[in-house]
């Protein structure tokens, strides 16, 4: 009993096993009652030929330790086909050597029971066998090591982890399915639940797994293995059905082939041409799908045109359907349009020579290595040298469709942008409530996942459940999350969010979100205070914006509208005093004399007057407000705030408060009566001890204009320094400035104002 028992008894042109025919004695299945010949081990020589059969240069040696190692390992043990344990991972590894995967790979195939079911310790295999060979093993293991408490359960973290683990490296997964597909073959000799269940496993997860991988050899034998086991009957039905009709079918499939390769002759294309009957438990879909009985069932075999290049691809299909009539609907262009796993080929139905249909698919010999071995083909020619992740395989594509499709797709620009930012990134899988795969650069919160399932999300994201606990939306996600967000309609973006996030995506929902709610305040501000300007003046600014009186000063500031008018006010770009001064006097360009004393108004300048007899530079009094919390008076040093709504707040440069608000809405502000000085400041830098980071600080202080008084550095046992730099800036808006601009030097922990010379 062993993998040749069904494996090879498959219809695919198979390539030519190291396994001889040398029956040495028969077994009968309990299942079937058939009795096949007992299969022998695989040598460590039958494998280390077929890993030379596709690469020469191979680390066969290592190999045949492995084979040793493994076989004094397992010494002893038993499978419960009776045969030696060593059967087992060497049957494992010679399939993986015939599919041309690399020495790595086929001695991880060797080795993979021995961390779990011997003394063996991944270290020990790292040292005799090299950091690839054990981190394969390392992974299989993981996978096999789960146990849990429901089936679905079992399912769902089963897909988690092998995703996780192509994450890592996409050869895990390879060697897991050998494994499977051997312990598939071995199956008669479990108990009958055994059977049934692991079938059933296979068929949910392994065959989708090799299918999404393109590994279409591995899908088919993983599939007919388990139509075996989960419907006996039917499998029984098509085999014998088959068996049956093979004369008749076998003298159709040479009168086809004889046929395309008449055409093939006569028109100068090369090639080869291969017919099979199509797959039982493919079959057996099909009569399911149609309702149509066996007998009835006309599309059961399918026939390969292989030609040399795409061209003939066309050129062929354009000579089947003069041959032969095409059954409409029935044409397939996966060559302009690929499958997701990157399975390219024209298909077409067409009436057959004996009036059947006929299938027959036309691809290039490198779009055949591609369908029959997937993921593997890429792998296996391109890039032999290294673990090899999933980011780089276009087969992996399906999964990047997968994400985008949950992205809304309204901004194209966008989208790319973002789907380059997260392919430069290390990436990571996590997981929605419902089981669906999201990816993430690493690195990405909550809040990053919160705006990838939709912008609303994102937008009203309150909170968010990692693995089922609380966290705060800052919390970076971890390979196989489970994330579920909580939302609050009234909760919305703020400036903070984006210290948190790590995709383009979210940045730019949060960034367009924070300009329009800062433009919008600004407009509001800027409308009120020019109104109360306009009142001082006796100028009705709503009267004057509807009549188009107040629109005509927009080409003197060269602003486009209205709102553009109202937000330069708003962020003090313009004082309203000056707009309504500009207005004035264009509507009424003589001066008029002052009602009372007779004399012309003086030209008013950007300068005005408060209350309390303090003035503010460049700003308009009637909206100025002094912080309760600092209570400036003249002659502090101060720094005006922009607030929404309630005009400019002004607070002393040194007030505490100052540094939790956001620097972008500060202000430079100054008494009239005081020429702005230098102002003294201390700024604190924790950094790490990265070569080269004092020098950038200090570069960014130069770009900023500030001077460094004095410097003292205090460096820590965890590998971090203390920098305390003595300064002089211009005023406290240039500080604030200065600090936001440090914070984004690379290697700097922690930038905050310094007490020393704050009071
Ligand atoms: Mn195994």
């Amino acid at each position: 009993m062993s993998q040749s028992a069904y494996v090879e008894q498959g219809r695919e042109p198979q390539e030519s096993g190291a396994r001889g025919a040398g029956a040495v004695s028969m077994v009968v299945s309990p299942v079937t009652g058939e009795s096949h010949p007992a299969a022998k081990i695989p040598t460590a020589e039958d494998i280390v030929s077929q890993i030379e059969l596709h690469n020469p240069d191979a680390d066969v040696d290592m190999v045949r330790r492995a084979y040793e190692y493994a076989s004094a390992a397992h010494a002893g043990q038993l499978r419960l086909s009776g045969d030696p344990y060593i059967m087992h991972p060497a049957s494992v590894a010679l399939t993986l050597a015939q599919m041309g995967f690399d020495e790595h790979t086929v001695a991880a195939g060797l080795l993979h029971d021995t961390v779990e079911d011997t003394d063996s310790s991944i270290d020990e295999l790292d040292e005799l066998f090299g950091e690839q060979v054990a981190d394969l093993v390392d992974g299989v293991t993981k996978i096999n090591m789960m146990t849990f408490d429901t089936k679905e359960e079992a399912q769902f973290e089963n897909i988690r982890k092998m995703i996780l683990s192509m994450a890592h490296d996409i050869r895990v997964p390879l060697v897991k399915l050998a494994d499977r597909l051997h312990n598939m073959s071995t199956l008669d000799f479990q108990k009958p639940h055994k059977r049934q269940r692991i079938s059933q496993e296979t068929m949910d997860i392994y065959a989708p797994l090799a299918n999404r991988l393109g590994l279409h050899l591995f899908k088919q034998k993983l599939e007919d293995l388990s139509f075996r086991y989960l419907q006996p009957d039917a499998y029984s039905e098509i085999t014998k059905w088959l068996a049956d009709n093979q004369i008749v079918e076998r003298k159709l499939i040479s009168k086809v082939i004889d046929k395309i390769k008449a055409i093939m002759d006569e028109n100068g294309i090369g090639g080869r041409v291969f017919g099979r009957i199509k797959q039982t438990y493919s079959i057996y879909r099909k009569m399911m799908a149609q309702k149509t009985p066996l007998d009835e069932m006309h599309d059961i075999i399918a026939f390969r045109v292989i030609v040399n290049d795409l061209r003939d691809c066309y050129a062929m299909l354009g000579l089947v359907h003069v041959l032969w009539k095409p059954v409409p609907g029935r044409f397939k262009d996966y060559i302009s349009m690929p499958k997701a796993n990157g399975y390219q080929s024209l298909h077409t139905t067409v009436i057959g020579p004996e009036g059947e249909r006929i299938e027959i698919q036309i691809r290039t010999e490198e779009m055949n290595i591609m369908a029959e071995h997937g993921v593997a083909a890429h792998w296996m020619y391109k890039e032999r040298d290294h673990a090899v992740a999933m980011q780089d395989m276009p087969q992996f594509q399906w999964l990047r469709d997968l994400m985008q499709r949950q992205r809304d797709e309204t901004d194209s620009k966008e989208f790319m942008s973002s789907l380059r930012m997260d392919l430069f990134n290390d990436e990571i899988y996590v997981f929605t409530p419902n089981g669906a795969v999201k990816q993430l650069p690493k690195g990405a919160s909550s809040l990053d996942f919160a705006f990838l399932i939709h912008t609303d999300v994102g937008a009203h994201c309150a909170g968010a459940k990692i693995n089922g606990k609380l966290q705060p939306i800052a919390t970076e996600l971890k390979n196989g999350d489970m994330v579920e967000i909580i939302t609050d309609k009234n909760k919305h973006p703020h400036r903070d969010w984006l210290k948190i996030v790590k995709t383009s995506k979210a940045r730019s929902r949060i960034q367009h979100y924070l300009r329009t709610e800062e433009r919008v305040a600004a407009i509001a501000l800027g409308k009120e205070m020019l109104e109360k300007e306009g009142r001082r003046a006796d100028f009705n600014v709503i009267k004057a914006s509807k009549d188009g009186r107040l629109q005509i000063v927009l080409p003197e500031f060269s602003l486009h509208g209205l709102d553009d008018l109202f937000a330069a006010v708003g962020i003090g770009k313009l004082t309203p005093k000056k707009v309504i001064t500009r207005i004035l006097s264009i509507l009424h360009p003589k001066t008029e004399p002052d009602p009372v004393t007779g004399v012309p108004a003086p030209k008013v300048e950007g300068q005005h007057k408060a209350q309390e007899g303090i003035f503010i530079k460049g700003l308009d009094d009637s909206l100025i407000h002094f912080a309760k919390c600092c209570k400036p008076v003249p002659g502090d040093q101060v720094v005006g705030f922009i607030s929404r709504g309630r005009g400019v707040i002004v607070h002393t440069a040194n007030c505490p408060h100052v540094q939790n608000l956001e620097s972008e809405r500060l202000i430079s502000v100054n008494w009239n009566n005081e020429e702005s000085k230098p102002f003294p400041a201390e700024i604190t830098i924790v950094g790490l001890n990265e070569k080269g980071l004092l020098a950038k600080i200090s570069m960014m202080f130069l770009q900023q204009d500030v001077n460094i008084n004095a410097l003292q550095i205090t460096s820590s046992i965890d590998g971090k320094s203390q920098m305390d730099f003595t300064v002089e800036v211009h005023d406290a808006v240039h500080l604030y400035q200065t600090i936001d601009k440090l914070r984004t030097i690379e290697h700097v922990i922690e930038v905050r104002r310094g007490t020393a010379v704050s009071e």
